[in-house]
């Protein structure tokens, strides 16, 4: 029996590792040109810097297990030294607030080794990039994804290893049932409206002065930032999740002169001069983001697989991803527990 696992994130890489290993038939195909989906690291120098995902935690066993498997090292958050406050009015209080990710761990060599580890270990006749599946049909005999390209691919059962509502925007001929299709819609993609934008300096400017490099601010248009440098060495940097929600972030220009303007104000003068500012924004990616994410999640949705969502075309249709995951959803803990789930099916 093939199976056919659309997106190449950390959920379906999984699943194609453990079908892999098992012997199994299968093909993975991922939209973009890159494995990792959310998953997402950026290089400078000999420093690494998580745009997407950046931490995991104590009592996630699957990502544990991964990267002891891939023989990868964690790290702790850093977190000495002063946390600041900036208040509604701009003005910038030491000693206050809390270093909210204390007790967080890091993946030395960025997160983006544990998809590129799974991806490198699939062989090439097994894992397709470029490969965007804009329909899938079924027969009684077969299921057939026609990508963008129109070129097609056939399985016996398909997985759909990608956010819910990215899903729903294929072309499912016949149609899935209407309350599939709205519970699909309503799945709120973990993430997917926030923008992550990073700077890079040869100078650990802030843990000089003694402060955390944690912050948060009321006006934004950072609202919390924490250090985001290597485990050894540098070039350093800090990362802030932007607070101004999407339509306010379509000039991208704009956003940047005054995210360096408050990293500036916050760290002092030398802060808004980093070597490099990475933006990245979810809400503006087509793979990760639709409309409905435009107003960003602030609280952790409760997730899991929706009754309506299951036994699909005669059983022959799943969904991985973190956003069916029961305990972990949301977390990329969660896309591992997702795909162990589809194994069981
Ligand atoms: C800014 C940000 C910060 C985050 N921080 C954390 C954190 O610190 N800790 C944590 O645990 N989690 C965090 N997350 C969540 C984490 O990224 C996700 O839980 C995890 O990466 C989801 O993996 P996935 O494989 O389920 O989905 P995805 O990574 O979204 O993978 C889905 C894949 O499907 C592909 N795809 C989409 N449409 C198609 C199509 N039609 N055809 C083929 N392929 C398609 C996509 O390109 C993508 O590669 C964060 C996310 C973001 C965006």
């Amino acid at each position: 029996m093939r199976t056919l696992i659309i997106g190449g994130g950390l959920s379906g890489l999984a699943l194609a590792s453990a079908l892999e290993a098992d012997g199994h038939d299968y093909i993975l195909v991922e939209a973009r040109d890159r494995f990792g989906g959310r998953i997402m690291t950026e290089r400078y120098g000999s420093g690494y810097y998580d745009m997407g995902p950046a931490w995991f935690w104590p009592g996630q066993p699957r990502i544990a297990a991964l990267i002891a498997k891939l023989e990868l090292e964690k790290f702790d958050q850093y977190s000495k030294g002063i946390q600041m406050v900036e208040d509604e009015r701009g003005h910038v209080h030491r000693g206050r607030g809390f270093a909210s990710m204390e007790g967080s761990w890091r993946l030395k060599g960025g997160l983006d080794q544990l998809t590129h580890c799974l991806a490198e270990r699939l062989p090439a006749m097994r894992k397709r990039l470029n490969a965007h599946v804009a329909k899938l049909a079924k027969t009684d005999d077969a299921i057939t994804a026609k990508l963008i390209d129109s070129d097609t691919v056939s399985a016996d059962r398909v997985v759909l290893a990608l956010p819910p509502r990215v899903a729903a925007r294929i072309d499912f001929v016949p149609s899935l049932p209407s309350d599939a299709m709205h519970a699909m819609q309503g799945i709120a993609t973990w993430m997917a409206g926030h923008a992550k934008a990073l700077a890079v300096y040869d100078r650990p400017i802030w843990r000089e002065a003694g402060l955390s490099g944690d912050a948060v601010s009321h006006i934004g248009p950072m609202v919390e930032v924490h250090d985001a440098s290597p485990a050894e060495g540098g070039p350093f940097a800090l990362f802030g999740f932007v607070g101004v929600p999407p339509e306010g972030r379509a000039d991208a220009q704009v956003l940047r002169q005054n995210i360096l303007a408050q990293l500036g104000h916050l760290f002092g003068p030398e802060a808004s001069e980093p070597q490099k500012l990475y933006l990245k924004d979810w809400a503006f990616d087509p793979h990760t983001a639709t409309d409905a994410d435009a107003k960003p999640l602030y609280a952790h949705p409760t997730y899991g697989m929706p009754r309506a969502m299951t036994g699909l075309w005669d059983g022959k249709l799943h969904f991985a991803g973190t956003e069916v995951a029961p305990q972990f959803g949301g977390y990329i803990e969660g896309a591992l527990e997702a795909a162990e789930n589809v194994l069981k099916i």
